[in-house]
């Protein structure tokens, strides 16, 4: 079985580790390679290695560094078949997905390519007489990033090209579920011209995660995973000393007004809330139905749900792959039937989904829940699976009341014919991505991407501008040319 390695300075290697996790298929339902799991002393390494490779790139040009950006921009198009299939083979979504996904971490690419605007500092003329004042950012040092399995090669794109385009170095330690995207980006990078040691990948579980947060050799770790792992990871690393950007889960709602035309919300609702099998956490997880939306809305996404064509993502016509482990599956099953005990309409049951040939694969069809309320584990938990429940209160403000007092805030989405209840809803809802008529708000990579709430532990939203800010530290210079005598008061402006 082919065993996967890290990738320190500019090459593979198993290093000092010897353990391993297996790593599935997850239509097969079976193993495809292993994984190694770093211990702390390879981790040691890596930082290491990053740490000379920051004497040279932290000093590179803006230029150079641009440069090695296009160039690997160019290379994920290339790639990017090659990418969907790893990418859909460990995790299981469907291949337009997966290079759904490529598309959109790409684009964190093209706006690093553009970093010497990002990064232009200020300058005031004559703040004072003779003095001038100016502002410029400087890298961190060896930054580290630690991501989850559901999107492979996306979510660690939100980090690196810019963590790496500011004059970073980085040490990535991938989902052990999906570690061979991450291989093959360290790989094209070195094709791109990205010097040895400026970006490492170090493949691990929480041993490698718990090395990386205490490490002094450290500046700044970002986290995207569960919202208790986003806690523990800043408290931990920022008790070291790091700053941490630590993005956390989701329970995602989209409000359905009567004035929405109903087809095309339960279109976006169907596929927002089944779309990679719910294991996006920008998914659809709560429909909320306004008044008389309810009904009709409930009718037309039990059609909807029942259509979705289930079976492995790499074979054409399949809406919705396998979920990522069996583990996953399990928990879909229970939260419906617990959702079901607990007084949920079961209107769509996925539990029993099978599909032919693939026996053993993670399977679960997409299952709709009506009548879900707010003390319902089905509303409570996110379950990270194809699990539609739906809420029906009277009132917008009901609606918006219900969102404010959920515990998490990443995205949510309003589907209405008219601007006043958009309006209203945006400027009062706490959360902190909204779609208009747009179920999945995923924010531009000129723009940044964060929740509130329990979804962003911390106060740094990730990529886009934000992602600049993070990976540098400002520096503001006073200068006076020609020297003046000095006075003995505190210097004011005249
Ligand atoms: P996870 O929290 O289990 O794992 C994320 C990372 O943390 C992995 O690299 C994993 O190895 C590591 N990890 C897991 N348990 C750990 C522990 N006990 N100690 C130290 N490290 C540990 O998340 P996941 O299951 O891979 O991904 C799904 C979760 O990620 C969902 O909750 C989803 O909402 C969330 N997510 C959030 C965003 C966002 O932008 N807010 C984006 C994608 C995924």
């Amino acid at each position: 079985m082919k065993t996967i390695e890290h990738w320190i300075n500019g090459t593979a290697t198993t290093a000092g580790s010897t353990r391993t996790a297996p790593v599935y298929d997850p239509a097969a339902g079976r193993p495809q390679a292993e994984v190694l799991l770093a211990e702390p002393s390879d981790v040691d390494t890596a930082v290491a290695a990053a740490g000379k490779a920051f004497e040279t790139w932290g000093d590179s040009s803006l230029s150079q560094r641009t440069k090695v950006m296009f160039a690997f921009r160019e290379l994920l198009v290339r790639h990017e078949d090659e990418l969907a299939g790893i990418i859909s083979s460990e995790h299981g979504k469907v291949l337009d997905d997966a290079r759904g996904e490529i598309v959109r971490g790409r684009e964190i690419v093209e706006y690093a390519c553009g970093i010497a605007d990002a990064l232009k500092g200020g300058f005031s003329d004559q703040v004072s007489r003779d003095v001038d004042v100016h502002s410029f950012r400087q890298p961190l040092g060896v930054v580290a990033g630690i991501t989850p399995f559901n999107f492979p090669i996306m979510v660690p794109l939100w980090m690196h090209p810019i963590a790496i385009a500011t004059g970073n170095t980085f040490v990535l330690k991938p989902s052990e579920r999906v570690p061979s995207a991450s291989r093959l980006v360290a790989e094209l990078y070195a094709e791109a011209g990205l010097p040895d040691g400026v970006f490492n990948v170090v493949n691990g579980d929480k041993v490698a995660v718990d090395a990386i947060l205490d490490h002094p050799g450290i500046a700044a770790v970002s986290f995207v995973g569960s919202t208790p792992i986003a806690k523990y990871v800043h408290e931990r690393a920022t008790a070291t000393g790091k700053r941490v950007q630590a993005l956390g889960g989701a329970k995602n709602h989209a409000v359905v007004l009567p004035d929405a035309d109903l087809e095309y919300a339960a279109n976006h609702l169907t596929a927002a809330a089944f779309g990679s099998a719910g294991q996006r956490c920008m998914a659809i997880s709560i429909g909320v139905a306004v008044g008389s939306a309810g009904d009709e809305l409930v009718e037309i996404l039990k059609r909807k749900a029942t259509e979705i064509k289930v079976g492995p993502g790499h074979e054409d016509g399949n809406d919705m792959g396998p979920v990522v482990t069996q583990a996953a599956r399990e928990r879909v099953i229970g939260s419906v039937a617990l959702g079901a005990e607990q007084g949920a309409t079961v209107v769509v049951d996925g539990r029993e989904l099978r599909v032919d040939g693939h026996p053993e694969g993670f399977f679960v069809g997409p299952s709709l829940l009506d009548n879900v309320t707010p003390e319902m584990s089905a509303y409570r938990e996110e379950i990270f699976g194809p699990v539609l429940g739906i809420v029906r209160v009277s009132t917008v403000d009901e609606a918006i009341a219900l969102i404010n007092a959920n515990p998490y805030g990443n995205g949510t989405a309003i589907f209405t014919g008219g601007g006043e209840a958009a309006r209203k809803f945006q400027r009062e809802v706490k959360v902190g991505m909204i779609g208009v008529n747009v179920p999945i708000p995923v924010p531009m990579s000129y723009y940044s991407f964060g929740g509130w709430k329990d979804s962003l532990i911390g106060d740094s939203p990730i990529h886009g501008p934000e992602g600049v800010r993070f990976y540098t530290r400002a520096k503001v210079v006073t200068t006076r040319w020609p020297h003046s005598a000095a006075g003995f008061n505190f210097p004011t402006s005249s």
